[in-house]
């Protein structure tokens, strides 16, 4: 679907718990796409998100199916099984996905890591952050009021901020740089207007139907019919 032909392919990779996906996701996988000019972003639910590992999740199978109905209508959005279960009941981390989604494409391909700005606070607690920051570009979209001055804070030690060599004049970007002079790069979205999180939803969704413009409509019927989220959290 790319409108040139000749140039490599430009992946986003959208991973989440999506418990339940909701119109929040939507809104940045989809600006994130428009922004960068992406083929096609793969969104990507967690088979065990290593950060969570204390709390229940809904099981993947009905997370997998509310994905796929929220992204009914998104031609450009694509469920991927990248990131299911693994078969060592290990948790997955992202770098493994990515170095895995990447080997089968083209050496000149992009594969960008699409988050939301909350996530990418703890960017330091996930598993070889430094690595997956120099290998992979970040594409952050911020909740509204989110002060973007906080992503550069977050960086784990041995990164730090550089002159970006290229910049986009029409892109908002955050040059890095590690401790071997590798560079990579942030993009940052700062116009995401949806204030919505799952947690909010799980928590509505035991009393009344939540407002229509949270949360897909297939994805509430889907929710009522596999009777998920009765009593707020999984
Ligand atoms: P929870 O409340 O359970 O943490 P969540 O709504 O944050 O759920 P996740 O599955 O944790 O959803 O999020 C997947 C990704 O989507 C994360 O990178 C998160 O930062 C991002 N995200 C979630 N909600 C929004 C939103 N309203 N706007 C922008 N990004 C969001
Ligand atoms: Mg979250």
């Amino acid at each position: 679907m790319s409108q040139t032909p000749s140039r490599p392919p430009r992946i986003g990779f959208f991973g989440g718990t999506f418990d339940p996906p909701h119109t929040g996701h939507l809104a940045l996988a989809s600006l994130a796409l428009q922004t960068l000019d992406l083929d096609k972003v793969l969104v990507a639910p967690v088979g065990l998100q290593p950060l969570k590992l204390g709390r229940p999740a809904t099981p993947y199978r009905d997370r997998l199916a509310m994905t796929r109905l929220a992204l009914a209508g998104h031609p450009r959005l694509e469920l991927s099984e990248a990131d299911a279960p693994r078969p060592d009941g290990l948790p997955n981390y992202m770098i493994d996905t990515l170095r895995r989604l990447r080997a089968p494409l083209p050496p000149d391909a992009q594969l960008y890591v699409i988050c939301g700005a909350d996530a990418f606070l703890n960017i330091s607690l996930w598993h070889r952050p430094s690595d997956l920051l120099m290998e992979f570009p970040f594409i952050i979209g911020a909740r509204p009021g989110f002060d973007l001055g906080r992503i550069a804070n977050a960086l784990p030690d041995d990164i730090s901020v550089a002159s970006d060599d290229h910049p986009d004049p029409q892109l908002l970007t955050l040059g890095l740089r590690n401790r071997h002079g590798r560079r990579s790069r942030l993009y940052l979205l700062p116009q995401l207007q949806h204030d919505i999180s799952a947690t909010e939803l799980r928590d509505a969704l035991h009393s009344a139907d939540p407002n229509p413009s949270l949360l897909p409509q297939a994805v509430l019927a889907y929710i009522r019919d596999h009777r998920l989220y009765r009593n707020g959290t999984p």
